[in-house]
């Protein structure tokens, strides 16, 4: 397998970069919901049964009120032809334009191959200033890796990077225990091997930052 890395926190603010630099056609379309409330949306070809079971497991997790959306997309924007790749931070400028307002979340799911400069792919991305998130599910499926389709697996690590991706959007950082959900994985096994779950420091950090917004 390629070295690669699964996901990355780009902390827009501090850092200063700039996604500016990508500049596209954004058609818009409502895409709102209100404090408290996680978005989801299945951007192009997700599937429908996968996008539901996520939903149920998400609003155990967080205990929040998830919704869940399909949308159709022209991503043509985000694509490098060199690369055959998708650019992941602007398709979150794109979730971003799309219409958040302060205090939504929003967890877009795509099933395209996601890049970031530098690196050869990320199954993820999230903005923590915005509370946008974005993953794929294209390297989380076995096919992918020429083994035979596993529905449960495939569930198993979209629910896993979601709820890492979506911990980010509450500000939770990277987390030295294995099991958490917080831990970075540097291959799929880490991401076979660490639950869906928040360890117990990573849990008080999540119900104080939702405490802090309701
Ligand atoms: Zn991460
Ligand atoms: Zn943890």
């Amino acid at each position: 397998m390629k070295p690669g890395i699964f996901c990355v926190t780009i902390f827009l603010v501090i850092l200063g970069c700039s996604t500016n630099e990508f500049q596209y056609k954004g058609e818009k379309q409502e895409v709102k919901s209100k404090q408290g409330e996680i978005y989801i949306l299945g951007i192009n070809k997700v599937d429908s049964t996968l996008l539901e079971k996520l939903r149920t497991n998400l609003e155990k997790i967080f205990g929040q009120k998830i919704k869940v959306s399909l949308i159709s997309w022209d991503l043509e924007f985000a694509y490098n032809p060199e690369r055959k790749q998708y650019y992941s931070s602007a398709i979150l400028e794109k979730l971003r334009n799309a219409g958040s307002e302060a205090g939504e979340r929003v967890l877009g799911l795509v099933d395209i191959d996601l890049y970031v400069p530098d690196l050869n792919f990320v199954f993820g991305e999230a903005d923590v200033v915005e509370k946008i998130a974005v993953i794929s599910t294209k390297r989380l499926r076995q096919e992918y890796y020429g083994l035979p389709k596993d529905e449960q697996l495939l569930l198993d690590r979209t629910l896993k990077e979601s709820v890492h991706e979506l911990g980010h959007t509450y500000g939770l950082g990277h987390c030295p225990d294995k099991s958490c959900v917080m831990y970075f994985s540097n291959s799929l096994q880490d991401t076979d091997f660490k639950s869906s779950s928040f360890c117990e420091s990573c849990k008080s950090k999540l119900m104080l930052a939702i405490r802090s917004e309701s």
